[in-house]
């Protein structure tokens, strides 16, 4: 009886040393890309580039109101949006694969971030967007381009993630809409780029596939917007 206790006795000890090797093993084996210069690093690379870009844009805006942001994984829709309850933006996963470039994502949070500073004006304020949601969309588009420009980005970006994720609905004037149409937007934003911000559309940027593609389906409203132009430029010429 004896002997049997102190063989199980035995037994147990060496059980749990070889335990206690393989767990050893498993958590040097863990834990070797951690060292002092990376030990902050944020477990998600999707989180840490939100978080950089966000603050990014307040600092070189110099905004003197509080918005957060979040990286919100509970649901897979494609989107991101603005609460008027805490001034936060969720940015939610569902949207990150269709973002390719750190302009484009600054596109999406800068327009966010025009939301919450709206709704930074009062409940009326965000009555009054709730009455006209389309006109706040086109301002905050237009408000986010000026942010992501002074933060450094391209905005022919803004055009690229629109022309992947706005979507395009039956009217521009309807009630059940609470954005413009994906087009509408988009050209919109093109001539406020033209006018404002014309070394953009002298960038490499405008060679990307989405920007593209945005030209030819949209060909029509340029060129007759780029006519306009034209003439009204030679107007001003003639009358110099
Ligand atoms: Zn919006």
């Amino acid at each position: 009886m004896v002997l049997k206790n102190s063989m199980k006795r035995c037994l147990i000890i060496f059980g749990l040393f070889v335990f206690g090797l393989s767990a050893n093993a498993d958590f040097v084996e863990l834990d070797t890309d951690v060292n002092m210069n990376n030990f902050w690093e944020k477990s998600g690379k999707d989180t840490q580039k939100i978080l950089d870009i966000h603050s990014k844009i307040l600092n070189t805006n110099k905004l003197n109101k509080h918005v957060s942001i979040v990286l919100y994984s509970a649901s897979k829709t494609i989107n991101a949006e603005a609460h008027y309850m805490d001034k936060s933006i969720y940015v939610y996963t569902g949207i990150l694969p269709y973002i390719d470039n750190d302009d484009e994502l600054a596109f999406l949070i800068s327009h966010e971030i025009a939301h919450c500073l709206d709704f930074y004006d009062g409940p009326l304020k965000a009555f009054t967007m709730r009455l006209n949601p389309k006109e706040y969309e086109t301002k905050a588009d237009l408000i986010g381009i000026d942010m992501m420009v002074k933060a450094g980005y391209n905005p022919i970006s803004a055009i690229c993630a629109m022309n992947k994720i706005s979507s395009e609905s039956v009217w521009d004037n309807w009630i059940f809409y609470s954005h413009p149409k994906g087009s509408t937007r988009m050209v919109n934003m093109y001539k406020y780029i033209y006018k404002k911000y014309p070394e953009a559309l002298n960038s490499d940027m405008v060679k990307n596939i989405n920007y593209q593609n945005f030209v030819y389906s949209s060909q029509k409203e340029l060129n007759a917007f780029n006519l306009k132009e034209k003439l009204q430029k030679n107007q001003r010429n003639e009358n110099l």
